[in-house]
């Protein structure tokens, strides 16, 4: 043994680790039926020769891979043999040259499916105008109404390669942790996974807000010390009497807030993290029987009431409706020791477990306890159908399909009667049209108004839990694009879509009924090739566009100029594409900036240009997004549009980054909004610092106060970052509690 080649040793050491490995997933699984552990087993064999010699960017052999996305699926989500199996192997038909007939032929027709579900498909099937992210979203979702476990085993495989993101290129990290936070966080959210959803969150930021990240969790960190004193201190009388009540309490624990919900509410409310004073609640789970736990935690609520005063308006009373993913919690706000706002969330042990664990764990709960309609059941039926009514439409594309999904994973729902008192439920914000839709698609179409609570309203009436609502229809109303301003379901949007593409379609049939006559007239065959020749030089991405638009008297008739047309001329960029970068068209004053401050990719002589939706300055995290007619624009990694450009076009991406030495005589925009007591001379001395000893240039100054307290918004012209940060902490000094943060330019 002692005489092994080192090769052999490495060999063997890692069929050691694989083993290990293999072992801790059995452990996690449980005990299981003989035929379960033989489906496990075979299922690490095909996974095991699949990934035969293929290593990880980290180094690590393949196989590890999988290994820790079935170890995740049957610890973290109780997911059962079959998914585990199926986690095993979701990336065999990928990367081997296993097919999915293999699988089906040695494992049935189920495994195959979601196998097939969890295949992503090849980018190279794609011309480059479409998101195969997108596409691939969809395709995995499709296999929802089969089943669910597909969307379950994606979520684990996600969730482990943000845990080992670390070894990728940096491009790849911001493409993966943006379209996480973009589609598998909501995804997650909506599916019940809180600890999931949490981590993915957590995870994503610390790529793409790297500095922010690392600042909370330092801060975090500093005065953890001070946080369990004061957790211990409100807990103590708590426990005592809860217990003297008679409840069983299973657990009281002070819960940290997520570092990204942190993050969020800094943004959102313009403040330091100093000021986030909710930095954690306290989690009260009691041990209880499925039919006493309602009751017992309103018991909890009130021992709790009678020790701390509450803020009236701050009860959420989670227990009687659930929310849309399931929730089930009473949440109220206290007042706590020193005078703190302290919120309390209060659940039984069932409740906190469908919290962390979601679906799989509700599904336990089901099989376990009686067969008794859970409200869960009822919530989430009612989501897969929505998703199922959006996959029906094959006429959305797939970023269509994506928005409206994604729209549908965050939103929340009200419940809403018929006048015969037939209840559905809809997304918050749902208009009376929505609910027309929702009724069937000719009474969303002729829908001209609807009486809410025997209350005459217009269509675009937002309506509310409880509502009683009766739709009003004339034969004479037709559907408008409008519409699609102020509907919110899925459902209505795409219904809408449908009908004014049918408009569209046959308006269409005229406008080429024009265009073919003008080609009879200089006598010249008119066909496709020559329709699409026509498409391109009148920049239309679609025939139906180009028909469409001349039907309509958009392109002119005298415009359309055969001979002209026909001429030789350049290449035109195809206009397909134009919509996809951020809506915006090419314009004509785009001048390229050469090899200046930036190095796109590893060319230095690609030309960019500085986005203007987050106008970067030197220092700034930043990427490339290659437009077509644009070339590259520079956005930085924060920009508010950056998350939906890297997940939805992740392929467009490149990497940029600031030349160390840059042209410290460019200024570039910035903008800051300064917030504090008011204070005579406030202003001038802001103006003061900023112009005469920071010696900055400003565009735009502007100040306001309200009831004592004073915000400025500054436009300023700055070098680079830590010029703008120096002057940040200058700005902060000029007075007592000001706080100056960086905000976008319009
Ligand atoms: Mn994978």
């Amino acid at each position: 043994m002692d005489t092994l080649s080192p090769e052999l040793e490495k060999a063997r050491l890692e069929r050691d680790e694989i083993l290990k490995r293999y072992r801790a997933l059995l452990r996690a699984l449980g005990p299981l039926p003989r035929e379960k552990k033989k489906l496990i087993r075979e299922a690490f064999d095909v996974a095991l020769e699949a990934h035969r010699g293929t290593y990880r960017k980290s180094g690590e052999p393949y196989i590890f891979h999988p290994l820790a996305v079935a170890h995740i699926a049957a610890h973290e989500l109780g997911l059962g043999p079959s998914s585990v199996a199926c986690a095993l192997m979701h990336d065999v038909v990928e990367d081997s040259d296993v097919t999915l007939d293999d699988i089906e032929l040695r494992f049935g027709p189920k495994i195959a499916r979601i196998i097939n579900g969890l295949t992503k498909i090849s980018a190279v099937h794609f011309e480059s105008g479409s998101s195969v992210q997108a596409e691939n979203f969809r395709k995995m979702l499709l296999t929802i109404s089969d089943d669910l476990r597909v969307i379950l085993v994606k979520l684990c495989d996600r969730l482990h390669n943000m845990r080992t993101l670390e070894s990728v290129p940096r491009s790849t990290q911001l493409k993966i942790a943006s379209e996480t936070l973009f589609l598998y966080a909501p995804l997650a959210h909506r599916l019940g996974l809180n600890a999931i959803k949490t981590e993915l969150e957590d995870l994503s930021i610390k790529y793409t807000e790297s500095e922010r990240f690392d600042e909370i969790v330092q801060k975090l960190a500093a005065n953890k010390a001070q946080r369990s004193r004061y957790i211990r201190e409100f807990i103590e009388p708590l426990d005592e009497k809860l217990r003297a009540a008679g409840l069983k309490v299973h657990e009281i624990k002070g819960r940290p807030k997520s570092i990204f919900s942190i993050l969020q509410k800094m943004k959102k409310q313009g403040i330091p993290f100093e000021q986030v004073y909710d930095l954690f609640a306290i989690r009260i789970i009691i041990d209880s029987e499925q039919q006493k736990e309602k009751e017992d935690c309103w018991r909890a609520f009130s021992i709790i009431t009678d020790i701390y005063k509450t803020q009236g308006d701050r009860l959420r009373d989670w227990l009687t409706t659930p929310k849309a993913n399931g929730y089930e919690a009473l949440h109220t706000t206290v007042l706590g020791p020193k005078a703190k706002w302290v919120e309390v969330q209060i659940r039984s042990k069932r409740m906190e477990d469908i919290a962390e664990r979601g679906l799989a764990a509700h599904w336990r709960y089901k099989a376990t306890s009686s067969h008794q309609h859970t409200p869960q059941d009822a919530t989430f039926d009612n989501w897969l159908n929505r998703v199922k009514d959006m996959l029906e439409n094959r006429d959305l594309s797939a970023l269509e399909f994506l928005d409206d999904f994604k729209f549908n994973l965050l939103s929340e729902e009200i419940y809403v009667f018929t006048p015969k008192g037939d209840i559905r439920n809809l997304p918050v914000n749902s208009t009376a049209l929505d609910f027309g839709f929702e009724i069937h698609s000719d009474i969303g179409a002729k829908c001209i108004g609807a009486k809410v609570n025997s209350k005459l309203v217009p269509i675009s009436h937002p309506l509310k839990n409880g509502d009683v609502v009766e739709i009003i229809t004339s034969q004479k109303q037709r559907v408008n694009e409008g519409w699609l301003e102020f509907v919110i379901t899925g459902k209505a949007k795409s219904k809408i879509r449908n009908w004014l593409k049918e408009e569209k379609r046959k308006s269409a049939e005229e406008g080429k009924d024009i265009l073919a006559r003008k080609f009879r007239n200089v006598k010249v065959q008119f066909n496709e090739q020559m329709a699409n020749r026509v498409m391109r030089y009148f920049e239309r991405s679609s025939l139906l566009d180009l028909y469409y638009d001349i039907a309509i008297g958009k392109i002119a008739k005298d415009h359309i100029q055969v001979s002209r047309i026909l001429a030789p001329r350049e290449e035109q960029p195809t206009a397909g594409e134009e919509i996809a970068v951020s809506g915006s068209k090419p314009s004509r004053d785009y001048v390229p900036r050469k090899n200046e401050e930036i190095i796109v990719g590893d060319d230095h002589e690609l030309n960019y240009t500085l986005s203007k939706c987050c106008n970067p300055i030197p220092g700034d995290p930043i990427f490339g997004f290659v437009t077509i007619g644009e070339g590259v624009k520079i956005h930085r990694v924060n920009c508010p549009n950056a998350v939906s450009l890297m997940s939805n076009y992740g392929y467009r991406i490149i990497k940029a980054e600031w030349k160390s030495k840059f042209n410290f005589d460019k200024a570039f925009l910035a903008g800051l909004r300064i917030t504090g007591i008011d204070d005579v001379g406030i202003v001038s001395r802001t103006t003061d610092i900023i112009s005469k000893e920071l010696k900055v240039n400003m565009k735009s100054i502007s100040f306001g106060s309200n009831a004592g307290t004073f915000e400025g918004t500054i436009l300023l012209y700055t070098h680079d970052t830590t010029h703008l940060n120096d002057l940040i902490s200058k700005l902060e000094k000029i007075g007592k509690h000001i706080t100056v943060t960086r905000i976008e330019v319009e």
